[in-house]
């Protein structure tokens, strides 16, 4: 590397400390993004300025210390501001300017209507309620970009035109999501002004208490959401909030039972663990204060130690307590929260041996009976009941029902089923109990006058070495958000073609509805094949897989040679090699009866609650097997032989209630889901916020120009570049197109009116092609006001 230049530049800088006139040196345009060193070199540097004040602060601080607010605001307006704006559109100009904007801290930048919040890794001083003040009511021009603005915008929205609204996040794992979903919450909570405190109180307390239960340390992010969530927000037709409540999506149940190398459970376990420890109260709900239990202790040791010693895990207990308490949680249901979850972790403690005997070889036992017993203790159900449920299942052979025993890994299953299905239906419970407590109070506003914002924070696009049933269904919610993006973004324009009477045809997009419907369509979809395949006890992963190759013949699905179980999909935004090992038993998701029968017997009314429904027989695990004894006496002949289907045998067991409720699997479940968040969104005008993490390594003013590149790819910012660029990114009102062009084709002492053939004058003089004429406006490509600007310095 040139060292003379850089350290040339390093005296100027250090002489004149303008971010952007060193970033916009042709050198470090050159090599910034590809040379490490002088990243970091630079990145100090910067940094060194600006804590001694040298750097003129961000225009944010600014603006801020500006007073009062509103004077002289329009200055600080910046054409970069919003990338439509940029006269070349493409991808280097647009990673430069985001680069530069990055490197003064300016995070914020639009696209047209969609926000990019760049991750800034490192507490930015800008969300303040003196910043919401900034932001409320103001045009989007006035202020610099920022997350408020849309917050702004969608609240504005729906006051001024009475209409939902819905903000959808977007951005892979550690892009910013989350924390971008609490600033608009913060945001409309100061905008929704209700005399009630106590509620906005509530409401902010939400996020972080769903996010105890449904957040982890993951090894891209310390607080990663392992769910997808959509949080809408009710208002009176005065803006005034009335309420709230959650949606919650896919959480990520098996990581109650396993974490990757590096990952942990969910917070809760933790928090729990540490306050209980500090309130001295860990043998109350049976757990150990030298061997935390197995769930949440893969790398052994540590975990003791780090709750011992870490004051934050016993600060978010406390948080999470009060959190509890402000949205009116009773102590009791409290209580019964953390006996579940104490339950749990000593329900992952039951080991099981094999046990020989004369009959059989197969049999388990639990060798020690102390973790059985904490786990049916504090479940409140039997020890023995659990037991057996656990050891043993209900077989049905030619009209005989009989006991059988199970393997010492089947019985493991059993456990770990019988937890996620615990942690899994306490989540939901949680965000019900909540949806609950914060729902609009009917006697101030009615249903009908009420309006909503809604934030859709869910999970990016994934793509991982090994990519499973999560992944699938991951991604193609995410390939549903960004149909919903393209149909926004091209609706939007179609409008304004129609409206201006041009042929709407003339807009090409990339349509990714084929490969939606690949996923979606019934009866020959993805989906509804993997739900048929699951419903036959004798299908494996292999012939689900060969089903696939079968029945989905298109570009965009594929079976690589030599893989076994493996299939690939071209998604929108990238291709995905699947891995199809373990996909029936997850998308069949099945507690074993057995189990449900036992839980059900719980003396703990939340445990009741969670695994009862209003049709429910109530009876033991002995009476409930005597029931299916009975039932099997009366089965027709072909059911009755070889091993029944598990709906059957709960058929058996509550008639009315499985006739009723059929059997879901979780692919019919998450179709069922999406189509209600679509449901939902499309009712709303959507405002779209992309995050993008700007390096991997979480470091501030660290840029990576091809992990930006990479994600504007994907997340369809290029993409939605590259729209403009195919349709007419200025659309201009003819009268201002002649003030503007006047010189191209009129003299001086002329006065042509605001006519469609004034324009054209101009437009044929100017030998332009491919523009397009309205009834208002003229339409042109993104390249011709550089022509036309080109042209008109010839002229003048
Ligand atoms: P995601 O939800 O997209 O996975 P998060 O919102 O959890 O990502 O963000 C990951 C981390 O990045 C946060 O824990 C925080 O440290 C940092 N971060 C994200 N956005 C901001 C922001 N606006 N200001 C400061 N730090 C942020
Ligand atoms: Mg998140």
């Amino acid at each position: 590397m040139q060292h003379q230049s850089v350290r040339c530049l390093i005296k100027d800088f250090e002489k004149r400390p303008s971010v952007t006139h060193l970033l916009e040196h042709p050198f470090i345009r050159q090599a910034h993004g590809k040379d490490m060193a002088l990243q970091k070199q630079l990145a100090d540097l910067i940094q060194k300025q600006q804590q001694s004040g040298s750097i003129a602060k961000t225009r944010y601080e600014r603006i801020h210390t500006r007073r009062p607010y509103h004077a002289d605001v329009a200055s600080s307006f910046c054409i970069d501001d919003d990338l439509v704006n940029l006269e070349i559109l493409e991808e280097d100009t647009i990673i430069h300017q985001l680069q530069i904007r990055y490197a003064d801290l300016q995070i914020y930048t639009y696209v047209g209507d969609i926000l990019i919040a760049l991750n800034p890794f490192q507490n930015l001083s800008i969300y303040s309620p003196q910043f919401s003040k900034l932001y409320h009511g103001m045009k989007r021009c006035v202020n610099p970009p920022h997350i408020f603005a849309s917050a702004d915008a969608a609240y504005q929205g729906m006051v001024t035109f009475s209409k939902d609204q819905c903000i959808i996040i977007s951005g892979e794992s550690g892009a910013g999501k989350t924390e971008s979903a609490h600033l608009i919450v913060q945001h409309l909570t100061f905008l929704g002004k209700a005399n009630n405190r106590a509620l906005r109180e509530k409401i902010l307390q939400v996020n972080p208490l769903v996010e105890a239960f449904g957040n982890a340390c993951t090894v891209i992010n310390d607080n990663s959401s392992r769910f997808g969530k959509y949080l809408e927000m009710m208002f009176s037709p005065t803006g005034a909030v009335m309420g709230a409540k959650i949606s919650e999506y896919l959480l990520e149940k098996s990581r109650v039972i396993k974490q990757a190398v590096g990952e942990k459970n969910f917070h809760i376990f933790y928090y729990i663990y540490a306050g209980l420890y500090h309130q001295k109260k860990l043998s109350d709900y049976r757990l150990s204060e030298k061997m935390p239990p197995r769930y949440i202790d893969n790398e052994t040791g540590k975990v003791m130690q780090d709750i011992v010693t870490k004051e934050t895990y016993r600060k978010q207990f406390e948080a999470i307590q009060h959190c509890f308490r402000i949205i009116g949680f009773t102590d009791e249901e409290v209580h019964s929260v953390y006996k579940i979850l104490a339950g749990i972790l000593n329900t992952g403690n039951i080991e099981f041996t094999a046990k020989s005997s004369q009959h059989q070889t197969d049999k388990s036992d639990v060798p020690d009976a102390e973790s059985l017993e904490n786990a049916a203790g504090l479940l409140s159900i039997g020890s023995e009941e659990l037991q057996e449920a656990l050891i043993s299942h209900c077989v049905v052979t030619r009209g005989e029902t009989i006991i059988r025993t199970n393997t010492v890994d089947k019985a493991a299953d059993v456990r770990d089923a019988m937890s996620k299905a615990l942690y899994g239906r306490l989540f939901s419970w949680i965000v019900n109990r909540i949806n609950t407590l914060l729902q609009p109070d009917k006697n101030i506003c009615n249903t009908e006058s009420q309006m909503n914002v809604g934030i859709l924070d869910i999970f990016g696009f994934e793509n991982f070495k090994r990519n499973s049933f999560e992944q699938l269904c991951i991604n193609i919610a995410n390939e549903q958000i960004q149909f919903y993006f393209n149909q926004h973004i091209f609706a939007l324009e179609q409008m304004e073609y129609q409206n201006e009477g041009i042929d709407a045809a003339l807009v090409e997009y990339e349509d990714n509805r084929p490969l939606l419907d690949t996923f979606l369509q019934k009866p020959m979809g993805l989906l509804s094949l993997l739900d048929e395949e699951s419903r036959f006890p004798q299908a494996t992963d292999q012939t689900l897989v060969d089903k696939f190759e079968d029945n989905l013949r298109c570009k965009y699905f594929w079976r690589p040679k030599r893989v076994e179980l493996c299939f690939g999909i071209q998604h929108y935004a990238g291709k995905v090699l699947y891995d199809a090992y373990g996909f029936l038993e997850k998308n069949r998701d099945t507690l074993p009866a057995d189990i449900m029968v036992v839980l059900r017997t719980s003396e703990n009314k939340l445990l009741q609650h969670l695994f009862s429904s209003p049709l429910t027989k109530t009876g033991n695990l002995a009476q409930s097997r005597a029931r299916i004894t009975a039932a099997s006496r009366s089965l027709p002949p072909q059911l009755g032989t070889g091993r029944i289907k598990v709906d059957t045998m709960e058929m058996m067991r509550h008639p009315e209630e499985t006739t009723n409720m059929k059997r879901q699997t979780v692919a019919s479940y998450f179709r069922y889901s999406l189509m209600d968040l679509l449901s939902k969104m499309v009712v709303g005008q959507p405002h779209f916020v992309r995050c993008i993490k700007p390096n991997d390594d979480r470091e501030s003013m660290k840029f990576s120009r091809d992990r930006v590149l990479v994600q504007l790819r994907y997340t369809g910012i290029l993409e939605t570049v590259h729209i403009r660029q195919q349709g007419y990114s200025h659309r201009i009102l003819f009268q201002e197109f002649i003030k503007r062009y006047y010189y191209l084709a009129f003299k001086a002492h002329e006065n042509p009116p605001a006519t469609k053939e004034s324009c054209i004058a101009i437009l044929e003089r100017a030998r332009l092609n491919k523009w397009v004429i309205g009834k208002t406006k003229v339409f042109l490509k993104y390249y011709h006001i550089e022509q036309l600007n080109l042209l008109l310095r010839e002229v003048i």
